[in-house]
């Protein structure tokens, strides 16, 4: 059966694919649709020069489309909490935290 690769997030017989993925047909009755929508074209490359991710073991037709699926894998940022209002307002202001904002503070 040849293969496919994605063109955006879908999910083929209950897989979730990503865009850039090279996956094999499985004779999906609606194959040559995705193919119509543009969900997806056909592999015409080398099955060894795939490049698999090491995170999830998708497999992707370069190094270079497997670099920029990685973004998937970096965990959202945690946002350190602010300790202290002068963290966000530097030049003068002395409230601490907790304390209400006087009115004529402007926090720009
Ligand atoms: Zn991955």
């Amino acid at each position: 059966m040849p293969k496919f690769i994605a063109l955006k997030s879908f999910t083929y017989n209950g897989k979730a694919l990503v865009p850039g993925q090279v996956f094999d047909r499985e004779g999906a009755r609606w194959d040559e649709r995705l193919l119509e929508k543009r969900y997806v074209y056909r592999f015409e490359g080398q099955e060894k020069s795939l490049v698999k991710c090491a995170d999830c073991g998708r497999e992707f037709e370069s190094q270079s489309v497997c670099d920029s699926h990685m973004y998937m894998h970096i965990p959202e940022p945690k946002v350190a909490p602010i300790q202290k209002l002068e963290d966000l307002h530097p030049d003068g202001l002395t409230l601490k935290y907790g304390e209400p904002i006087p009115a004529d503070v402007a926090l720009s």
